[in-house]
Formats: C-alpha cells, structure tokens, sequence
C-alpha cells in the first residue's frame, strides 16, 4: 500500500518546500524505503516550458521529455532516480483535461464544476504514480502559499484524499517562517498561527509544522507553536538556514522529521539510515583542497535560478575534485573584443550557457574565441555549442556572416539550422527536441575518455541543430563531430582536438548530475579548469623567481 505525504507552503512563498520535500523524501530512502515526490503548481500555464527564465527560472527537463518546474531537479539530484511528465502537474494540466472531457461528452450532460470535477481530476493524479504500488511513499508538494486563491482547489483535493483514506495513509507537512524581529530581539511565531489557521479553515489540519528560521527555537517557542497549531511538541521541527542546501537532510534527520513521519504513517521495521554517499559527499564538499574560477556566460544572470541545474552540477563536480569552484557570473551582453581580456583575466575555465534568441549572442562569440585562441578550458551547453560552431566557422574558417538561423534568417552560412521537418511547425509551445535521445560517441576523442563510454542518452531541450551540410568542412579544419545520434545523425558533441579542453554539446548534461551521480563532463570540466589554474600559478612563480635572481 503506497503512502501519501503532503507538503504545504505558508506565510511566504521560497521558503524551500522543495528542499523539504526532497530531504524528508532523502532520508526516507535512505532508511530502505521507495519513494518519489511529485510537484502540484498552482498557475494556468499547461507546462512551464513557455515561460521566460526570470518569470520561473529554469525549465527542468525529464528523459519523458516533459518541461517542468525546477524543484524536479531538486528531487532526481537528491534521490538520484529520474523523474517523468507525471511528476508535475499544473493548474492549466487539470483544466485542460476536464476540458478535453467535457468537449468529448463525458460528463454526460452535466453542469463540470471545480468541485467535484477538477478536484476528482486533482485526486486522480495525485494518486496516479502510487497506483502501480512501485512506491512505497508518493510526497506531493503543492506549489504557492496558503491562502491564495489558485491553490484552493488542491488544499480542497487533500482535504477530501485525507477524508476518504484511512488516518495512518497520509498525512500533511507544513512548511512556515519564523521571522525573526531585530529591534524585538525575537522569533515570532504569529505569521504561522494565522497560517495554520488558514489550512485549518480550509479543512486541512497540518500533523507536522517545519520552521524556517534564522536562528535556533527555544522548547518554550516549539511548545508554544505547537500549542496554538494543535500538533505535538515533537512535531513542529526547526528548520535552520543552513550553508547548503545538500545540508538539509542532515539536520532534518537531527530533528526527527524522519521518524515523526514513520510513526504517524505506522511504517515500522524501517532500517537506521544509510547516507554513507551523502556524507562523504558534504564532507569534500565543506574540506576543498583547491580551488578554481569558472566564467557563466549567460543573460539570465540576475537571476541566479535561471541557471540551477548547472550551478548545482558544479557543486556535484567540485565535491568529486575536492576542489571549491567559485563561479563569476559574466553578462553577455556586455563582453566585447576591447573588454574581454580583462573580463576573463582570472578565470581557469569557461561555460557559455544555454539561451534563446538574438540577446547576447555576439559577446557569447566573443568569449568562445577567447577560449579557443588562450586554450582556456570552454564547455558549451546547447546554445553555448551553437555558439562554438558559429565563431569556429567564422574565425577559422573564414565564413564571416556565418550565424544560426534563429537569430539571422538571411545568413550565407546558416550552420545552425532546423531541420527541414521542422520548419512548417508555428507553434511555441511543446515544439522543440525534448527528453532523453541516445549518442554514440567517437573512440578515441575527449567526449570518449569523459564518459568512457561509446553509447550515452541525454536530455534535449531546443529547436536549431548544427547543420551537417557543412560537416566535412568543420572536419578539415580541425572541429571535431564527436558525438552523434545514431538515427539522425544529428551532431551531438563537437570538440578541438588541438585545445587542452573544448567541448560543446547540443543537450543538457547538467540535468542529470546528481549528488551520488556526478556528471562526467563536469567532473572533467573542474580537472582541466584545476590543471589550468595550476600552470597559471607554476608561471606566475618562475616570473617571480626570475625577476628576483
Ligand atoms: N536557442 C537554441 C535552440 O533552440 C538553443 C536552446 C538552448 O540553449 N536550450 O536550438
């Protein structure tokens, strides 16, 4: 019998409920149990793949090839199992399925109705993935804060699941915020009183209470907590900030949010935790040996979410180097040939980032060219491999107005291009190359020796691909196919033998980094970025040395 755990969100909204879920979900797992965790958004959007980076910041992409919220990165890089399309719902999802039934005459001539019409839609999926009893606990965290308006149909819908299953089946956690008053030198508890009370008035009443607080609860402030919100004293679990997020398991295992879970659901024979991996992993994490700088090429930089999985897969490829990698944010938009030099100066390695559209293309150029010509390790992702092609094509080979047809139609050299099926398709939405594809790689090249391996599968997520008109000329010049898809033929990898670390891939390795599983090309990404750092330090010693004999 599959169990259900629900995870609201009050008081404020980025209080970490998806940190929460997936460390509850972490450390259940690690105690032998099966579980997954499924993520309910409360906005109209079917799908947040049309929404712009700054609204939601990144678009999580699973090997089902569905476009999701970012929390689900959260869930595969701490339970290092793949998540799929029905892992996250949305409001616009349920909406359109009761609409699709009712333009089918499903509903028999009836009046379709929030309730019981969406909510029977709502319930029906969030038992879905613990229909097939592969799970022996489904958390499902419910997207937005108390309170609001669009979330009403959800709470409604665990109201009624709660109703309908028996006590020790499911059970809601309730993530709040203590705020902590300056000039009153005190934690308040008030704001999580009016929340509980919300959930309350809505029909759901929490059985654990998870503080976010920046600094520790006394027991008289957990006993009153628990007071005014009804649950036990050991229920109401303190959350404290803490310096990374892969921290959180840990201290929620300190609290006890583990066991309360285990004792409400009446799970017994449950084994003690095994978080060996986990523990070594924050262990090289917090002791780095060394250290390295890594330029982010982006235009998203202001908001740092826009680049999650990527960040993450750094710290995942760092902890396995024993090595801090510090990552200055570099704006595209404003690299040029006069400030380049001075912008990438102290860099030991550079990233240019995935995008879309015309803005900040050139300085990407730029910035490849300065990689490629100061054998500064480069490691471009989807748009930044595009942007590969494009300055190899024309800087080496001499193609000046060379350019991807996403940015310039009327290019003579158009190396990036859709593909021909591809061109008639005008909607935006669900239009690109998505999910898992496979790739052979080439014996014998960088891309080889990364996966150490001939045949990988990684996730996609856009619409131009290199242009394999073109490929033999690349080849002559010295860039390097090394990977591609065994249907296609489509280009996959690119790489320049003739350069200490140059790699570009058309997918998305760092959608699948996780912490138990960190991603190859990063991992060596951070080895080529140390041994650059190395060289640069060994220079700078016999210019010191030689200056003072
Ligand atoms: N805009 C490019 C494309 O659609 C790259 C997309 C990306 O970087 N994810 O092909």
């Amino acid at each position: 019998m599959t169990k259900y755990i629900f995870v609201t969100g009050g008081v404020t909204s980025s209080l970490g409920k998806g940190i929460i879920a997936a460390s509850l979900a972490k450390l259940l797992q690690a105690r032998g149990l099966k579980v997954t965790i499924q993520k309910f958004d409360p906005y109209i959007n079917v799908d947040p793949g049309t929404l712009n980076p700054y609204e939601h910041g990144e678009c999580f992409v699973t090997d089902d090839g569905a476009e999701t919220d970012l929390d689900l990165g959260h869930y595969e890089r701490f339970l290092n199992i793949p998540t799929s399309q029905a892992n996250n719902v949305t409001t616009g999802r349920i909406y359109q399925t009761v609409i699709n039934k009712e333009r089918e005459g499903a509903y028999l001539g009836k009046t379709v109705q929030v309730i019981p019409h969406i909510t029977d839609e709502i319930k029906r999926r969030m038992l879905l993935l613990g229909s097939d009893g592969k799970y022996d606990i489904v958390i499902t965290e419910i997207g937005g804060t108390v309170g609001d308006i669009e979330s009403l149909p959800f709470v409604e819908a665990v109201r009624q699941l709660q109703w309908e299953m028996p006590e020790e089946d499911c059970m809601v956690v309730h993530l709040t915020l203590i705020p902590y008053l300056k000039a009153a030198k005190e934690l308040k508890t008030k704001p999580t009183q009016h929340s509980v009370r919300m959930l309350s008035q809505e029909g759901v009443h929490p059985n654990v209470i998870v503080c976010r607080t920046e600094h520790p609860l006394s027991d008289e402030l957990k006993k009153k907590i628990a007071l005014f919100c009804n649950v036990k004293t050991n229920a109401v679990i303190e959350a404290m900030d803490a310096s990374t997020i892969y921290e959180v398991p840990m201290k929620m295992l300190q609290e006890g949010l583990d066991i309360i879970v285990l004792t409400k659901l009446q799970i017994n024979g449950y084994a003690a935790p095994e978080l060996t991996k986990w523990r070594a992993f924050l262990d090289k994490l917090k002791y780095p040996q060394s250290k390295v700088t890594i330029g982010l090429i982006g235009k998203y930089i202001e908001l740092q979410d826009a680049y999650k999985s990527i960040l993450e897969s750094f710290i995942h490829a760092g902890a396995i180097n024993e090595c801090k990698v510090q990552i200055v944010n570099v704006h595209s938009e404003f690299i040029t040939d006069e400030n380049v030099k001075e912008k990438f100066k102290d860099l030991d390695g550079l990233l240019v980032a995935p995008g879309f559209g015309l803005r900040g293309v050139e300085g990407k150029i730029i910035a490849v060219k300065y990689a490629r010509e100061n054998n500064l390790p480069f490691f471009g992702i989807c748009l930044g491999m595009q942007m590969a092609v494009i300055e190899f094509a024309r800087n080496v080979l001499g193609w000046t107005d060379s350019h991807s047809t996403e940015m310039n139609e009327n290019t003579t050299h158009p190396v990036i291009d859709l593909m021909e099926d591809q061109k008639s398709i005008e909607m935006k939405g669900g239009t690109m190359r998505l999910g898992a594809f496979p790739c052979d790689i080439v014996e014998g090249t960088l891309a080889h020796t990364i996966y150490g391996t001939t045949h990988i599968s990684e996730r996609h997520r856009h619409r131009w691909e290199f242009n394999n008109k073109y490929i033999k000329d690349f080849e002559k010049a010295g860039m390097v196919p090394s990977g591609k898809n065994p249907g296609s033929g489509l280009v996959e990898i690119v790489e320049l033998p003739n350069h200490p670390f140059f790699i570009g891939v058309q997918y998305h390795p760092e959608l699948k980094s996780t912490v138990e599983n960190p991603q190859p090309i990063f991992i060596h990404f951070i080895k080529a970025a140390k041994a650059f750092a190395e060289k640069k330090e060994t220079a700078k010693t016999s210019i010191l040395q030689s200056e003072l004999s």
